[in-house]
């Protein structure tokens, strides 16, 4: 079989290629003759080209094996049969008994009913498909690693073709959405709170790569070679010249294994193996990119997808050092005002945004420990994640509002809209304004009751917020974060210095430390284990502590160690029972002994407490609090088991209000019997940071509550206009009310009394 094997073989197939796209007649000539010149390289009976057409149709463009009337008849569309699967995946397919595969549909008019095994690969520009590329055969064949290769690389170079508007313009290629310039919502998750309004910015779409063959592909290696060595030093400029490079915190750690993946070998020699098979260095990393993208789609672990995704970063780098203008998004015309759009971003390309002139970030994919988030945070930029259709939806240019509370992006807003928008904005800053002058005037309610305001932090970023916000502790602080965005478990060195730090920032204010809330969709890159069919009831926190001691051992090791001589605050997340109670307070008494064995100095002193996020808890009670000092609401996960509603669900966002009578009441009775018990109950999920919800729960007889640093100006605010003797008879009153939600009567009530939500 001759075949491209090799970079010779590939080297004089990419050769032939260039000659025939260079060669003169028409595009569809060429494409006629690639089709031809494939075919007979890869000893197929079949190759054959299909473009996609505007609508996400696929249309036979040229073949060599299929009957010739097929082309430009036959059509499929994304998903439909094996054609389709391959441009609806963006993924390779090949298979040696094609007609049992699932996806396999016959169509009459092309005679390929007698053909056997398939191979598809995607022709993909800028991460998008531009068509689907086909060899079949009639006996069974098992095509090779390498013959994939070799499609995969005549694809890219196809991609040149395509993409050039020859072949189709972009008219025809185009979405055909008549409702483009109308105004859009779009959901997301909230990586990064804040709101931002400007225009968008879409990152990353202008490279258009001219050459994908290499004329002397030994030169190539040494553009490249000099492109990487460039890379290096901008890299380090970069992150040298950010002013991100004295604090301290996380997003470091972040930048620094940037840096060392921008050093990896295997990245850097896939790149380098396929510019000596024949394409330019360009085409050599969009190559190598294509495949990173392939995999991050299948990823399912936010580890690996996380480390993808700075391969992509890293990539978007380097071709813009081989196009000659590496370095800075800075140096474009780009608006004062910047909405950025990207798929995924990595945390070096955000800095290379003039980040005075950042407004928000909007990603397609991106998870809360995604790097950018990090970041982003430390620069405090508000960032959506997961926003579905965005880069299909928006043009640049167009005007966007990124709400970064509720997780909303609108694009091309009406006047209105944007006017509402706009004054919200003001309003924030008026409020932040007051609030920042206000820091010195403590929570305490008109009738004189002090309620105490704490962040929940996860990060040695958020630390400074504390001080900022005026807030009194940390009411929440979740250790699985740090372990979340490390490649590595943390021994208990590390960890104790960790714990440590944040009690140093924290400066004699207390934070309650929660132990690891791992597992089911948290998961940890470096310790895996078999997938849970439903995650949030799964194996997850103390459960894991639990059947492996070692690790919550460690953990409580270092907690106790960077508190030595200072007061110790520990919680146990998602206690469903009190043996469980019993069996972690064991293992902290184990460690608290081997601790004075050793002559360590110990904590000042130790509260211990649980996180009610369990129902079943709320019928052991009675055991419960004389064994715990305080007892913490989690009511996200609280009320999804309260509700049976997935909190991570976007159909029931709205189901079950958190204002309802049977959460209300909930509250209440917990209330009531801790403060009999003489246990300290605070409220740390996120209805803490509203101040309508927040008011409510002051009204069933909380005082403390913990939620993310931008909301306790607000809250404080609300405090401090409210009146506990008419508030609390008014709220518990309407705990037996049979309606569905409780939120006009209390937004009533504080309209009524002058209450600041
Ligand atoms: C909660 O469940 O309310 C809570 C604060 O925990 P997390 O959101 O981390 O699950
Ligand atoms: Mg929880």
């Amino acid at each position: 079989m001759q075949q491209a094997t090799g970079w010779a073989g590939s080297r004089r197939l990419l050769r032939i290629l260039r000659d025939i796209m260079k060669g003169g007649g028409t595009p569809q000539q060429r494409l006629d003759r690639i089709v031809q010149l494939i075919a007979q390289d890869m000893v197929a009976e079949v190759c054959s080209v299909y473009v996609m057409r505007a609508g996400e149709v696929l249309e036979l463009f040229a073949t060599k094996g299929l009957k010739p009337d097929a082309v430009h008849h036959t059509r499929l569309r994304v998903g439909e049969g094996l054609v389709g699967h391959v441009a609806l995946n963006a993924r390779a397919v090949r298979l040696s008994d094609a007609q049992s595969h699932r996806a396999f549909a016959y169509r009459p008019e092309t005679g390929e009913e007698i053909y056997q095994s398939f191979m598809g690969v995607p022709v993909l520009r800028d991460g998008r498909v531009l068509g689907v590329l086909v060899v079949q055969n009639v006996t069974r064949r098992h095509y090779t690693e390498e013959e994939l290769e070799a499609l995969e690389t005549v694809a890219m170079v196809l991609a040149e073709l395509v993409s050039g508007g020859e072949i189709l313009t972009d008219e025809e290629t185009r979405h055909a959405d008549t409702t483009a310039l109308l105004p859009v919502r779009l959901s997301a998750i909230v990586l990064n709170e804040g709101l931002g309004m400007g225009r968008v910015v879409l990152h990353h779409r202008g490279i258009v790569i001219r050459q994908t063959v290499a004329e002397d592909p030994d030169s190539e290696v040494e553009r490249l070679r000099r492109a990487v060595a460039e890379m290096h030093a901008s890299l380090d400029d970069l992150f040298q010249a950010s002013r991100l490079a004295e604090d301290d915190g996380e997003h470091r750690e972040v930048l620094a294994t940037y840096r060392m993946f921008a050093e990896d070998r295997g990245w850097l020699n896939r790149i380098a193996e396929t510019v000596r098979s024949g394409l330019t260095a360009e085409a050599a990393v969009q190559k190598v990119q294509n495949d990173t993208r392939a995999r991050m789609a299948q990823a399912k672990d936010p580890y690996l997808r996380e480390r993808l995704s700075d391969l992509e970063d890293l990539a978007n780098r380097l071709l813009q050092h081989l196009m000659g203008f590496g370095g800075s998004a800075g140096a474009e015309a780009l608006p004062e005002d910047i909405v950025l759009l990207a798929r995924t971003l990595g945390p070096a390309e955000l800095l290379d945004y003039d980040s005075s002139k950042l407004r928000a970030v909007v990603l397609e994919e991106g998870s809360p420990t995604a790097h950018v988030a990090i970041v982003a945070r430390a620069l405090d930029i508000p960032v959506l994640g997961r926003c579905r259709g965005a880069l299909l939806e928006a043009r640049g240019g167009d005007d966007a509002l990124v709400d970064g509370d509720t997780g909303q992006l609108l694009l091309r807003p009406g006047e209105g809209v944007r006017e509402s928008f706009a004054e919200s904005m003001e309003a924030h800053a008026r409020r932040s304004a007051d609030c920042a002058a206000s820091i010195g005037q403590p929570p305490i309610t008109r009738d004189g009751t002090r309620i105490s305001l704490c962040i929940n932090a996860g990060l040695q970023v958020d630390m400074p917020h504390l001080e900022r916000s005026g807030a009194d502790g940390v009411g929440l602080y979740r250790t699985e974060v740090p372990f979340m965005v490390r490649k590595e478990f943390p021994d208990v060195a590390t960890q104790t210095r960790l714990y440590g730090n944040i009690l140093d920032q924290a400066q004699g204010r207390p934070v309650v430390f929660r132990t690891l809330d791992v597992g089911g969709d948290k998961a940890l890159p470096y310790w895996r284990e078999a997938e849970d069919e439903n995650p949030a009831m799964g194996w997850r926190a103390v459960r894991i502590g639990l059947d492996r001691p070692a690790v919550l051992r460690q953990q409580l090791r270092a907690l106790i160690r960077a508190a030595s001589g200072r007061e110790l605050r520990v919680m146990f997340p998602m206690v469903s029972e009190v043996a469980e109670v019993d069996a972690a307070r064991d293992l902290l008494d184990m460690e608290l002994e081997r601790e004075r064995r050793r002559g360590c100095k110990l904590p000042q002193s130790l509260a211990l407490g649980v996180m009610l996020e369990v129902p079943a808890l709320l019928w052991q009670l009675s055991a419960l609090l004389p064994r715990i000092d305080f007892l913490a609401v989690g009511s996200n996960d609280l009320f999804q088991f309260l509700f049976a509603s997935d909190r991570g669900n976007p159909r029931l966002a709205r189901r079950y209000d958190t204002l309802s009578p049977a959460a209300l009441g909930v509250i209440t009775g917990l209330c009531e019997r801790a403060r009999a018990a003489g246990v300290s109950l605070s409220v740390c999920g996120e209805m803490a940071g509203h101040p309508l919800e927040a008011m409510a729960l002051i009204g069933c007889g909380v005082r403390t509550l913990s939620m993310t640093p931008r909301s306790v100006p607000a809250v404080r605010t609300m405090v401090r206009s409210v009146d506990l003797d008419t508030l609390e008879p008014f709220v518990q009153g309407l705990v037996d009310e049979p309606a569905h939600t409780l939120r006009h009567r209390l937004r009533g009530y504080a309209l009524d009394h002058g209450v600041a939500i």
